[in-house]
């Protein structure tokens, strides 16, 4: 048996075999799988925009204006116009001098982080980062060093220790964290990153749109932009579209332009995809009311939970129910399934052993209504015995 086959055994064995799931049809927080209709609670489009007639009609009048692919890297015959417009929006948003377009987060993650440092530099991050975070790092070939979960502490203890050796350095956090739905301190991070002189790179990818006064992020809201070095994220979570950005300075901006590879090495995003960005921008300034709704549903859920005794974590639309137990969280998620959520147990080695969860993502699609139907089943479920 070769390498290949013996993987798929290993992992089918050890019920850890990753499979694609195609829905038919998806909207509205619903997914129709195998003619089924699921409640979704596993999808990124926080505040419903994906769907949105406005997003759908800015995409629509720029494939008839100007087609559907974009013929090359920007640096060659591929830039637009609109893509400039694209970054002027987005530096305004997120309070920066310049922003750059790239053609996902992870690409962004990988090009940003892999130009910024080299041989010789250092980078200390958090220790749940992004997988995109991470091969960003490797790719740079800079020393690595992970600080334990939002721990200052652990920080600020591997920069006296290391920082005087090396030359840059680089520190890296989540604004949202993916599994544990939870936020940094991020002022804590800007006091160690003026005192140990080192740049601060924050990963919006699952706060934009959502926190801050004008949905910017948890930067906005922390109060922070300035001090900031760079703010990556996304268009694909709660911005409905597609496409990574970073914003800062402008000669970060002309740096990267000149340096980071998956920038200049990869055909320009679709133009569509772009007049959908900017019609998303504008929705999260015309419709305040969906972010507010998504987060007070989703302090809601959590109080809720709490109070019937589950171990919640997190504090905003990204809500984990820790159940520790492998084998209980897969038939916890089994009998959801068959309730008609579409919720998955997330295992070790995507969080630390003994801290299986269940992980919902919650969205504006979900009403209180169905988040009282969801509480109810999960107090009522024989495998939740708390
Ligand atoms: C999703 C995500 C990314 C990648 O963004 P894509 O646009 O989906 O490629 C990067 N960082 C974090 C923290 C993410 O959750």
């Amino acid at each position: 048996m070769g390498r290949i086959e013996e993987f798929l055994k290993k992992r089918q064995q050890d019920n850890l075999l990753r499979v694609l799931k195609p829905a038919t049809s998806r909207g509205q927080g619903l997914r129709l799988f195998k003619g089924r209709e699921y409640i979704d609670l596993s999808s990124n489009d926080y505040l419903g925009f994906s769907t949105h007639p406005k997003l759908k009609q800015a995409a629509k009048e720029v494939v008839d204006k100007l087609g559907v692919g974009s013929s090359a890297s920007r640096l060659l015959s591929g830039d637009l116009d609109i893509y400039h417009r694209l970054e002027e929006e987005t530096a305004d948003f997120k309070g920066k001098e310049r922003a750059l377009i790239f053609n996902s987060g992870y690409q962004a993650n990988l090009g940003i982080i892999s130009a910024l440092c080299q041989r010789g530099d250092v980078i200390f991050s958090d220790k749940l980062s992004h997988a995109s975070i991470i091969d960003g790092i490797i790719l740079s070939g800079a020393k690595f060093f992970r600080f334990s979960h939002n721990d200052s502490n652990h920080l600020e203890q591997l920069l006296k220790e290391q920082r005087h050796k090396f030359q840059e350095a680089l520190i890296i956090t989540e604004s949202v964290f993916s599994m544990d739905g939870d936020k940094p301190a991020l002022g804590e991070l800007v006091s160690l990153k003026e005192k140990y002189n080192c740049k601060l790179m924050v990963d919006e990818a699952h706060a934009t749109g959502i926190f801050g006064k004008s949905g910017a992020g948890v930067v906005e809201e922390a109060g922070v932009v300035k001090k900031i070095d760079l703010i990556m994220g996304t268009f694909s979570k709660a911005l409905g579209s597609f496409g990574g950005y970073v914003s800062g300075s402008k000669s970060l901006v002309d740096y990267l332009i000149n340096t980071a590879r998956s920038f200049i090495y990869s055909t320009a995003l679709p133009p569509a995809v772009i007049a959908a960005n900017l019609a998303s921008l504008e929705l999260v300034e015309e419709e305040p009311q969906r972010r507010r709704d998504l987060i007070s549903n989703a302090d809601y859920f959590r109080k809720n939970l709490k109070e019937a005794g589950f171990k919640i974590r997190g504090s905003s639309q990204i809500v984990p129910l820790i159940v520790s137990d492998n084998q209980k969280v897969i038939k916890i998620s089994q009998e959801l399934q068959k309730k008609g959520y579409w919720v998955f147990p997330i295992r070790p080695p995507t969080v630390p052993t003994g801290e299986s969860r269940l992980r919902f993502s919650l969205t504006y699609h979900h009403s209180k209504e169905v988040l009282e139907r969801l509480i109810k089943d999960l107090c009522q479920s024989q495998f939740l015995n708390i």
